[in-house]
């Protein structure tokens, strides 16, 4: 999204907790994906409480601290299903997330290429940054489709079409052994390219500082090796830190149920209220906290 805002000539920051590591052999090569899990500068510590519910064991929960976030993952690549997409577009009541249309934005990240093209060369992108391959194994694919038979399931060549569950065979973002992913194809491009994007590598934001009265967003606090600093947006502030450091940062920021900031002595700014506003036939969103 950063490189995006930096094409369309926004001046932008972005601020990421890990480093820039990729050029890292362990992040790029397939062969060696077992070795992210045992490096840990690449991880945020995130202990769990033991869960009743798991006769009180722990889990251990990973989440990447690099440049591009989790997307050193496993490699598999799915689009959001269309009953999320309809699920999306009830929560907001806004049409704009109907999966055809929202087709186009997966269309283009991807670089991808199947050895049938002819099944899905109308539902991928081909020239997107990020290399997708997805490879058919014709005696793998006839087990799977007895099985699917078996199990009274359904068998689809790609998910991206009208079928989006059942068996299938994924998608890769590693090809020829080498991972493709934001960090590397958007980013390390972009940062050469625009001059209007500014990257801060091995910055945590510790607080949205929210105005009182207004209840607008001030400015972020972050802290680096280099000491504690304030950034001031003259737009927007895009707060994407994940399922867990996100809603992390809104509550450390007042943001949130009350019953946890009051635990936690943390004073109560309000609660984030999501509002639409049509005006001269442009969509935009409101973020009033
Ligand atoms: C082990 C593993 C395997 C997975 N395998 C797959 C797979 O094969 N296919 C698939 O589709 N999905 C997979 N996933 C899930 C997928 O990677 C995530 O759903 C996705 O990356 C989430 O993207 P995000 O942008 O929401 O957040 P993230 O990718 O988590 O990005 C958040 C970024 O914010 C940074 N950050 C956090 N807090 C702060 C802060 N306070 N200040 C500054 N920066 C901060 C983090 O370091 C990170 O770079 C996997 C996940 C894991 C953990």
């Amino acid at each position: 999204m950063a490189s995006r805002l930096a094409e369309y000539g926004f001046q932008t920051l972005l601020l990421s907790s890990g480093a820039n590591d990729t050029l890292n052999p362990i992040l790029r090569q397939k062969s060696l994906y077992n070795q992210v899990f045992q490096t840990s500068h690449l991880k945020h510590y995130l202990p769990t409480n033991p869960s009743r519910n798991l006769n009180n064991r722990t889990i251990n929960t990973i989440v990447w601290n690099t440049l591009g976030g989790n997307r050193v993952n496993g490699g598999g690549v799915e689009r959001m299903m269309i009953n999320d997409w309809t699920s999306f577009i009830k929560a907001t009541n806004d049409p704009s997330f109907d999966h055809h249309q929202m087709a186009k934005y997966y269309q283009m990240v991807e670089n991808f290429t199947s050895n049938r093209p002819s099944l899905i060369s109308t539902n991928h992108g081909h020239h997107g940054p990020i290399k997708i391959t997805q490879v058919y194994e014709e005696d793998v694919s006839h087990l799977w489709q007895n099985v699917t038979k078996e199990l009274n399931e359904t068998f689809t060549y790609d998910y991206s079409g009208a079928i989006d569950y059942g068996f299938s065979f994924e998608p890769s973002s590693f090809s020829d052994g080498l991972r493709s992913w934001s960090a590397e194809t958007y980013l390390t491009s972009a940062m050469s390219k625009y001059p209007n994007l500014k990257v801060i590598t091995g910055a945590t934001a510790i607080k949205l500082d929210v105005d009182e009265t207004t209840k607008q967003i001030q400015n972020v606090l972050f802290v680096s090796t280099d000491g504690l600093f304030r950034g001031t947006a003259r737009k927007e502030y895009i707060l994407s830190a994940g399922t867990f450091h996100s809603p992390h940062l809104l509550i450390l920021s007042g943001i949130g149920d009350p019953d946890i900031l009051r635990a936690h002595q943390i004073s109560h700014k309000t609660c984030i209220k999501t509002r639409r506003k049509e005006s001269d036939g442009q969509r935009s969103h409101h973020y009033a906290i």
